[in-house]
This record gives C-alpha cells, sequence and structure tokens, in this order.
C-alpha cells in the first residue's frame, strides 16, 4: 500500500511540474475535480489555438520572398516548441545544420543549447526556441538591417502569440533587435530588460546572455559561469528550482 501510494505521489509531483513549466495548471490538488478538469481541457483548447496560429507563420514563412536569403535556402526555419512556453529562446538566424533540417539550433550550438535548457531542469519541448531571422545567411555572415527588418515581424508575431513570461536572447543580434539598441552583449547581458510585445500588453522580461556559439569559441570556465548565472536568474523569475551545477 505504501509503494502505491509513493508512486501516486511520484507520478503527481511530475505532472505538477510538468504543468509548471509549460503553464498549465494540472493536479494541483488532491485529486482532479471537475473544475480542475475544465481547466485542463481550457488550457489544452488554448495550446491547440496558439499552435495552429504559429503553424500559418510557419507556412507564411516557407513561401516568403522578402528578401535574397530564400533563394538560397533548402528549408526555412520557423522555429519551433511549446506554444504555452514560459521561456521563448531567440537566436540569431540558422545555421548549415539547421537551413539541411529546418530545426532551430540542432547543430553544436544547438546542442549545447540543449544541455543548458538539461542544466535547467527543463526539457526542450518546454520551451520555444525561434531566430531573429528565418533563413540562413550565406557562410553565416551577420544578418543584414534588411533582411532584419523583413523578417523581424515574423518573430515578433510569435511571441505575442506565446506570450513567454521571459525571452533569453542569446546573443548580440539577437538582444539589440529585441531591444532596439546598440549596446554590446557584455554591457546587456546579466540583467533583465524589458521587451515591449504592443500597444497595451505588459512588457516581456528579457534576459540577454552569451549565444551558445560564442560560447563553443570561447569556452571558459567564465563565460560558462556567467552564461549559468543569467539562467539562474530566469529560473529564480519564474520560481523554478535551480538546479545545483556541477
Ligand atoms: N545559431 C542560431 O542563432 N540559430 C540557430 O538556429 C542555430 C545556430
Amino acid at each position: 500500500m505504501e509503494k502505491d501510494s509513493d508512486i501516486t505521489k511520484v507520478v503527481r509531483q511530475h505532472l505538477e511540474m510538468d504543468e509548471f513549466f509549460t503553464g498549465g495548471f494540472a493536479v494541483k490538488g488532491q485529486n482532479a475535480g471537475p473544475e480542475q478538469t475544465q481547466t485542463n481541457q481550457a488550457v489544452e483548447a488554448e495550446k491547440a489555438e496558439k499552435a495552429a496560429e504559429l503553424e500559418k507563420i510557419a507556412d507564411e514563412v516557407s513561401q516568403c520572398h522578402k528578401c535574397n536569403l530564400s533563394s538560397l535556402r533548402t528549408n526555412s526555419v520557423p522555429g519551433e516548441g511549446n506554444a504555452n512556453a514560459r521561456i521563448f529562446f531567440v537566436g540569431e538566424g540558422p545555421g548549415a545544420d539547421e537551413d539541411a533540417q529546418g530545426r532551430p539550433f540542432v547543430g553544436r550550438a544547438g546542442q549545447l543549447l540543449d544541455k543548458v535548457i538539461a542544466a535547467c531542469g527543463l526539457k526542450r519541448s518546454d520551451v520555444f526556441i525561434g531566430n531573429i531571422l528565418k533563413c540562413r545567411p550565406p557562410e553565416n555572415r551577420d544578418p543584414r538591417a534588411e533582411e532584419i527588418i523583413n523578417c523581424f515581424p515574423y518573430l515578433q508575431r510569435q511571441i505575442e502569440i506565446i506570450n513567454p513570461e521571459i525571452i533569453v536572447a542569446l546573443g548580440a543580434p539577437a538582444a539589440k533587435t529585441l531591444l532596439n539598441t546598440n549596446k554590446s552583449i557584455g554591457e546587456l547581458r546579466g540583467r533583465f530588460h524589458e521587451y515591449y510585445a504592443g500597444i497595451g500588453r505588459a512588457p516581456i522580461k528579457l534576459m540577454p546572455t552569451y549565444h551558445t556559439a560564442y560560447l563553443l569559441r570561447n569556452y571558459s570556465q567564465e563565460n560558462r559561469r556567467r552564461l549559468w548565472e543569467d539562467m539562474k536568474k530566469v529560473l529564480a523569475e519564474l520560481g523554478l528550482p535551480i538546479p545545483s551545477q556541477s
């Protein structure tokens, strides 16, 4: 009997944490009563609606020819993840691996981002991952102003739909574009800024931090510590437990 109740407790805790990460409200009490079930259904319905809107944007992106990058792409990379995510990671733009697969952060920088997400006690499917540019710039050169101007509205719409509690801007191009500033990532990182999603909407907290590609090129203890410090602030802000880092 004791074993059974242990298992029930573990399952309940797991469900609570899972929903906590994704913005749901499931299984907070002893048992899920009719009201709780209704709430869960409403959350799921809203999530499905948001997912459909995100899919529509992905379709538009795949047909976008606003700039020359479209003629060079194998695949567009609209972004992916949880439509109810509490954290939205924003990178710069797809690289070769992302262009080949049509998915964000799947190359070496992506594998490191996966480790960062796991170190936070989260799964990739808990968060949303996108980029400033949806198509790969040749030779991974920096995004050009006109490319950002054309592409940024897709990201703005994604943020508006998901309405995350926190945006993590990975690297200077993401942080500068989202914050409309020319400051360096060194000046910006480590503290929360505000992203304005539109008139009448509450600003969203934004944490700039190092891009994982930068970290791979500059893999020092100090840089890793800084990125982890930034992520700890994000977890604390969300009221999530901070796993100890080995
Ligand atoms: N770097 C980025 O900025 N985005 C990706 O999707 C992959 C690498």
